[in-house]
């Protein structure tokens, strides 16, 4: 058994080339551990801030522990996500995520890694396209 205290592993801000904003990450299982191959993250997004546009080849889940957020599959509305909410995206469905433009998020992202990828990023998310309105 190994116990992972608080604090003991530090905090990491998102890169630019794939996020928009501030972004936080903790990890929460942070190496794939064969057989295994989940990883998790607590991930906080500053008000405004999101991913890239990008795809899980197993697929994600998100769960909201606070904020207001937002998530969009490419072609389809963007939706609100609020504490409690917990989102499931299909293997290879294109979409991103992030805080609203006026409210901080955090979530909780699980996802598998296959041959040693967990992610396959797309381009930035514009201004136009998060700008949206979002649908419940
Ligand atoms: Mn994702």
């Amino acid at each position: 058994m190994d116990i992972h205290q608080a604090g003991s592993r530090p905090t990491k801000r998102a890169p630019k080339e794939y996020f928009t904003g501030t972004v936080l990450q903790d990890p929460i299982v942070a190496a794939v551990n064969a057989p295994s191959r989940v990883l998790a993250a607590s991930v906080a997004f500053e008000p405004g801030a999101r991913t890239a546009w990008h795809t899980h080849p197993l697929g994600q889940t998100l769960h909201v522990i606070s904020g207001v957020g937002r998530v969009q599959t490419k072609g389809g509305p963007i939706r609100e996500i609020r504490p409690g909410d917990t989102v499931w995206i299909p293997p290879g469905e294109k979409h991103w995520h992030g805080a609203s433009p006026t409210t901080a998020m955090t979530h909780i992202a699980v996802h598998e890694s296959l041959d040693g990828k967990h992610i396959t990023w797309m381009e930035h998310v514009t201004d136009e396209e998060y700008g949206g309105k979002a649908g419940g």
